[in-house]
């Protein structure tokens, strides 16, 4: 087994130029959620002609795509890809090195694909993580429906094998009211902004009363029209993040009555939007992360304490929720720099950014090669997705 990871480690190597080259093209490029066609375009492409068979808008999402080898009959392992940018600072969350360690890590088992235990490898690309809830649709559309286990990693300014997620969902709130001239007949008004105001207000005295790891944030996205109009429509968005799905669903509830409440103060009627389209907390799977990390050192990264105050979301942990799956860190930039900055945008593409994507790509390969030559493995880690330890 060794000596093929040590083809594998090879093959990545020889890639290394290639891979850090596409990287580069898709940070260059930035496209936003379900408009990543040319990073789509490229993955494809690099995929396909190293061996892999590839469908293109997958799931009925299309960006999306499925590349797959298979050796025969056994297990089923994924290794996903995210290609989406952010409006304003392009790729200040790193997918374009997401992409390229995916891409890099199936390459490198295409390589020693004579070599490789019988099973099915899919590199799966899922568009639109940053907001779009991509991954949800992916998950509804099929996708994942005969993947046993899947992983992917995230840059980060260290190596964390497991960093927990918070569950999101997001709720619009619409005020309606009544216009009036703000001076001459103010009476005659109802203040739709009001509501708004007093919602933020309800929601701040909520925030005192909820579990520390919760997270409840807005804005309002509409705030009336002119100053000397009582505003007679206003509106705002917020989200809603736990760590626990009951949790979040309950503190949910929770922020709705503040809205509630602010409606019946100002007299104002509320239209209530729940959006379909929640992230859900991160799944852990031990046998997972115990495969990774013992090929984490194999190839030298050091594993740094899990962070347990600084948590985000994302919809793989949708993913982890339906099968057994993992997202570990990489240390892409330099200790210290946030994600969604303009900092983390340049550390994308830096000499850091390289050596971690082709330590990561390396070590998804053969996190892979170790649960297909070992079906238990893959069991065990199914144990732990139906009982967590
Ligand atoms: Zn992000
Ligand atoms: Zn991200």
């Amino acid at each position: 087994m060794s000596a093929v990871k040590e083809l594998i480690a090879a093959a990545v190597e020889r890639l290394g130029d290639d891979l850090e080259s596409l990287s580069r093209r898709i940070h260059d490029n930035p496209e936003l959620g379900y408009q990543e066609v040319k990073a789509a375009g490229w993955l494809t492409e690099f995929l396909e002609t190293r061996g892999f068979k590839v469908e293109r808008g997958v799931g009925g999402v299309e960006t999306a795509f499925r590349a797959a080898i298979e050796t025969g009959e056994g297990p089923t392992i994924a290794i996903l890809c995210e290609y989406d940018a952010l409006p304003a600072i392009g790729h200040a969350c790193g997918h374009n090195v997401i992409a390229t360690a995916g891409a890099g890590a199936g390459a490198a088992l295409a390589a020693v694909r004579d070599r490789l235990p019988k099973g099915r490898i899919h590199v799966i690309g899922t568009p639109a993580e940053e907001g779009g809830a991509g991954k949800v649709r992916l998950i509804r559309g099929g996708v994942f429906k005969d993947v046993d286990a899947a992983m992917m990693i995230h840059g980060w300014d260290k190596w964390i094998a497991h960093q927990d997620l918070l569950g999101i969902v997001r709720v619009t709130f619409e005020f309606t009211g009544k216009a009036a001239h703000a001076a001459a007949d103010p009476f005659e008004g109802i203040n739709a902004l009001d509501a708004v105001i007093q919602t933020f207000n309800n929601i701040s005295m909520l925030r005192q009363q909820v579990r520390p790891d919760a997270r409840i944030h807005g804005i309002v996205t509409s705030g009336g029209a002119a100053p000397n109009i009582i505003p007679e429509f206003a509106a705002a968005l917020f989200y809603v993040r736990a760590k626990s799905l009951d949790y979040m669903w309950q503190l949910q509830k929770r922020v709705i009555a503040c809205a509630e409440g602010a409606a019946q103060a100002s007299g104002c009627t509320l239209k209530v939007i729940e959006h379909d389209s929640a992230y859900e907390p991160m799944k852990r799977n031990e046998t997972l992360l115990d495969v990774f990390r013992a090929n984490m050192q194999r190839v030298g990264a050091p594993e740094s304490p899990e962070v347990k105050d600084r948590l985000g979301s994302s919809d793989v942990g949708n993913v982890s929720q339906v099968i057994p799956t993992i997202q570990p860190l990489v240390k892409i930039a330099p200790e210290g720099t946030p994600i969604h900055s303009c900092a983390f945008e340049a550390a994308a593409v830096s000499p850091l950014a390289r050596e971690g994507m082709l330590a990561a790509a390396k070590v998804m390969a053969m996190t892979t090669l170790d649960l297909l030559s070992d079906p238990r493995l893959v069991e065990r880690a199914q144990q732990d997705f139906r009982n967590p330890r």
